[in-house]
């Protein structure tokens, strides 16, 4: 693929697109990566700059949106946890990408059952999306608290600390490498024909996908080295790596320990899942950029192995349905049942199905749990990784 081939036509030519266009007829196609890093993160047209994708309304539900549970269940693990680290009377109580603020203000509302916990908390939210932080203090205004926000988990000041995020992993972009009969190959997006044009990936954004004609040198992600057959994709996730040492390090340093949310595997695996949701359905990757909410599923492992060797505790993953279930779902929900009308109640079975059954969230969704390596280990896990 070239890349330099103007598209030429009738492209629809959002700003976002433009910019991508032109990078591309300027340097050549682009990595994965770095469409997803434009289309997610640039400052001024970028997905999560610009809008709240969250929501009956926006792009996509998550588990602390379905259900008061989720935050709740999580708040009390938080707040066990605390205990177990000696309760100190102070600690910075960190939350990456958290969205409309819906889970932090369950959180702390649930964990009051805790005496000294949110005294004890100082809240640091690490959020790229203006119009999130927005909403964020609007959620939080009514539990009293001050939350200080960051562009990025360095800025958060050293301190005992527990941490956690939830769909925050699958926003942050991946490679994907494809195998060839020649060697492994960058996947690349570059221009390519307009609509009713030889290639069939390309849409309305005269965008498509490629290979780089180089084959890739140097060291490979595991799921690369086995033998796969031609046309086989493997994802690698460098922030996923780098963010999951930075917690396991201050955990190891400071004391904690973190609670990771997600949709994903346990790897190394193949495959590719770059997807796109836009207005709750699956749409193309390649169509409305910025427009459209851009993920890919999370290898856990990705995750694991840097935070083991960076010196945490690594617990799981295990499934989300496991964990909810064990952190006691069903009494929280049995307890919120006792005072609700029939159909709130039916609600509330609704969404401990939809976050616990297997064939909904309760499978492909994992949890992982790190803490300082002093720590007992955090229910409802198991022995840690080695
Ligand atoms: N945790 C929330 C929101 C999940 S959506 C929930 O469960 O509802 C992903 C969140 O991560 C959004 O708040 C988004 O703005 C934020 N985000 C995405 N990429 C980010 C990055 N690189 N740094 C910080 N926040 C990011």
């Amino acid at each position: 693929m070239t890349g330099h081939s103007a598209g030429g036509g009738d492209v629809d030519e959002s700003p976002l697109l433009a910019r991508i266009r032109n990078e591309i007829r300027e340097d050549g196609p682009i990595t994965v990566a770095r469409y997803m890093d434009i289309c997610l993160g640039d400052p001024h047209f970028g997905y999560y700059r610009t809008r709240d994708p969250i929501g009956a309304c926006g792009d996509f539900v998550t588990a602390p949106e379905i259900s008061q549970m989720f935050g709740e269940l999580v708040g009390l693990w938080c707040a066990h946890v605390w205990t177990t680290m000696g309760s100190p009377a102070n600690f910075k109580l960190v939350e990456l990408g958290p969205g409309r603020g819906t889970l932090m203000g369950d959180l702390l509302r649930a964990s009051r059952a805790v005496p000294g916990f949110i005294d004890a908390a100082n809240i640091h939210l690490v959020e790229i999306s203006p119009v999130l932080r927005a909403q964020q203090a609007e959620t939080l205004q009514p539990s009293g608290a001050r939350p200080s926000w960051h562009d990025r988990l360095e800025d958060v000041p050293p301190g005992p600390t527990l941490l956690i995020a939830n769909e925050f992993f699958d926003a942050l972009p991946i490679r994907q490498i494809e195998r060839t009969q020649g060697g492994w190959h960058e996947r690349l997006i570059g221009l390519g024909a307009v609509p009713g044009n030889a290639d069939e990936n390309t849409g309305t954004s005269g965008l498509a996908f490629g290979l780089s004609p180089d084959p890739l040198t140097g060291a490979l992600p595991d799921a690369a080295n086995v033998e796969v057959t031609p046309g086989t994709v493997v994802e690698f996730c460098a922030p996923a790596v780098h963010i999951s040492s930075l917690v396991a390090s201050r955990l190891a340093r400071d004391n904690g320990a973190a609670l990771v949310i997600d949709y994903g595997y346990r790897g190394p695996a193949t495959g590719d899942t770059f997807q796109a949701l836009g207005g709750h359905r699956y749409v193309s990757v390649l169509e409305r950029p910025g427009n459209v909410d851009l993920t890919a599923h999370v290898d856990f492992s990705n995750l694991a192995r840097p935070a083991a060797a960076a010196g945490a505790r690594v617990y799981g993953p295990i499934e989300q349905g496991s964990f909810l279930d064990a952190v006691g779902i069903g009494l929280r929900a049995r307890r919120l049942k006792a005072n609700a009308t029939a159909k709130q109640a039916s609600d509330i079975d609704a969404a401990v199905e939809r976050l616990t059954a297997p064939q909904q969230m309760g499978q492909l969704f994992k949890v992982l749990a790190m803490t300082a390596p002093g720590l007992p280990v955090p229910p409802p896990f198991g022995d840690p990784q080695t």
